[in-house]
């Protein structure tokens, strides 16, 4: 499943190759593209916008919490994980156990590896309040 391997390094043409890639991997694997195609029922939604700062916006299924997901497989198969975390194992690396994503961007429904970061769980959650100390939520949940 790891299609693109480690070919890719983040750090390398910000946004280029990982747009070049990613489009690439779009039309092998679903011919669905960075541009709607089509019309009426044959009109496919782009799995992303891709915005002037670099930001790689998800342009499908959102959950509750702000965060896209890709669904894939049928009956006890499916699946949908979330799209950042499917994507960066796509292009750069499997996702250890016990660690997440962090949207350096601050953006939760961009896709772009380089705007992702690897941390654990309780380092993320820090991160998060000293961005938005105010936010709801988040600051009862923050681990030292
Ligand atoms: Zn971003």
């Amino acid at each position: 499943m790891n299609y693109l391997g480690r070919t890719l390094l983040i750090g390398e043409e910000p946004g280029g190759r990982y747009a070049q890639q990613l489009k690439r991997w779009l039309v092998e694997r679903t011919q669905v593209v960075l541009a709607k195609r089509g019309k009426g029922r044959n009109c496919q939604t782009p799995y992303f916008k891709i915005e002037s700062n670099g930001c790689w916006i998800w342009q499908r299924r959102t959950n509750a919490s702000g965060y896209g997901s890709i669904g894939m497989g049928q009956g006890n198969n499916r699946k949908e994980p979330y799209q950042h975390r499917y994507f960066y194992e796509q292009f750069v690396e499997p996702i250890p156990k016990g660690m997440t994503l962090d949207h350096t961007c601050v953006n939760s429904l961009c896709g772009n590896p380089e705007h992702l970061e690897l941390v654990s769980h309780s380092d993320n959650l820090k991160r998060a309040w000293k961005r938005n100390p105010n936010g709801i939520g988040r600051q009862k949940k923050v681990v030292v």
